[in-house]
């Protein structure tokens, strides 16, 4: 998508401080931390929402969930904990409508 910010990052068109990539996925620390340790794990395939998640998407979703444990290991947030969140749509508060993951720790979450 030409007007997706992660997809930009994706393509290399905006540069982002990457924790980790593969040919499916990618991590990169936000632009904006809410947490000593926030990153954000995302499908390279560009997907607008949680709510469009298709059944032939499940299994890369699927795959998501092991990319977001390597990562929290890689941090070292594994052994203490963390908090993964979606925000879907404008009641959930999205921003970039390409669809990701919050990883957040490094600390005791007071929020
Ligand atoms: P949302 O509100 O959509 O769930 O979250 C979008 C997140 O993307 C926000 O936490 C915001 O700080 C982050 N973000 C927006 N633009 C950029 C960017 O260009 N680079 C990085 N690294 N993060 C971004």
């Amino acid at each position: 998508m030409s007007d997706c910010i992660f997809c930009k990052i994706i393509d290399g068109d905006i540069p982002a401080n990457k924790v980790y990539e593969d040919e499916k996925f990618l991590a990169f620390h936000d632009i904006s931390p809410k947490a000593k340790v926030h990153v954000l794990i995302i499908p390279k395939k560009h997907i607008p929402t949680f709510m469009d998640v298709q059944e032939e998407d499940l299994s890369l979703m699927g795959e998501l969930h092991r990319v977001i444990q390597d990562v929290a290991k890689k941090l070292d947030l594994d052994e203490q904990g963390f908090r993964v969140v979606n925000n879907c749509k404008e009641h959930g508060g999205q921003e970039v409508f390409h669809i990701h993951y919050h990883l957040l720790g490094g600390e005791k979450l007071s929020f």
